[in-house]
């Protein structure tokens, strides 16, 4: 048997290397598209388990996790209102609320979540009241992502997004990007060091011309 050394040794190895491979598949879906977020956790399940325990130990750090307030929001509105949950993770919202919850994740860490890319939800067109996009604006194709959400979400539904701080480059060209897709600026929290939270309504269908401001930085996280 290890002695006790020996086994304090090995699990501080593994935990580096857990925290290695987190940093590696994280930057991968920051770097790529939504698309390739699918065939990279489909191709190795085990990945998805180290992604989400990592994001679950960054998340842990931070003062207040963004998916409470977003609970906290959808609480103060009637419980009839469906919502669509992009990059659910393990469905804090759809287990913490009395709504509908339609939960979209590339795998399944609950049996709540319909696996698909978020691009292409199997929902049909303006059938959702609020779209909910937490810490999860991963994908390089940004402006589809946002589409799919504009198809379907009705005509004055909610956008709630909360995203990393340290993403936005410049807060007031992604917002006017915002409006162009379709998006009108209701709320936003920039209060926090870690993230922001904003609240969109749907005015209507977006522009088809891309929007240059509709850009976030990749988070990377730093080895500790
Ligand atoms: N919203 C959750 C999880 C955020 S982590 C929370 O706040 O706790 C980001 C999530 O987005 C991960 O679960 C990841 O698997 C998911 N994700 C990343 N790319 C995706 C894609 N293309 N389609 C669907 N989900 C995706």
């Amino acid at each position: 048997a290890p002695s006790g050394r020996a086994a304090a040794l090995r699990a501080r190895m593994e935990e580096r290397l857990l925290g290695a491979r987190f940093r590696y598949i994280n930057q991968q879906l920051y770097t790529s598209r939504s698309q390739d977020a699918l065939h990279l956790f489909q191709s190795d399940p085990e990945a998805f388990h180290i992604y989400h325990r990592g994001f679950a130990q960054q998340v842990g750090r931070w003062p207040e996790n963004p998916v409470d307030r977003i609970i906290r929001r959808l609480r103060q509105q009637p419980a009839s209102l469906v919502v669509a949950d992009f990059g659910c993770g393990d469905c804090k919202i759809a287990s913490s609320v009395r709504n509908k919850v339609h939960c979209f994740d590339v795998v399944p860490l609950s049996p709540r979540v319909t696996v698909c890319d978020m691009a292409k939800v199997p929902l049909a067109a303006e059938s959702v009241d609020v779209a909910v996009f937490c810490l999860a604006l991963m994908g390089t194709n940004l402006q589809e992502i946002l589409e799919e959400a504009n198809r379907v979400l009705k005509q004055g539904g909610a956008l709630l997004v909360a995203e990393v701080a340290s993403r936005f480059k410049d807060i007031r060209a992604f917002m006017s990007a915002m409006a162009q897709m379709g998006f009108r600026t209701v709320s936003k929290d920039l209060s926090s060091t870690f993230f922001y939270l904003l609240e969109f309504t749907k005015t209507g269908p977006p522009r088809r011309r891309p929007c240059a401001g509709l850009r976030l930085l990749p988070c990377l996280y730093k080895r500790r």
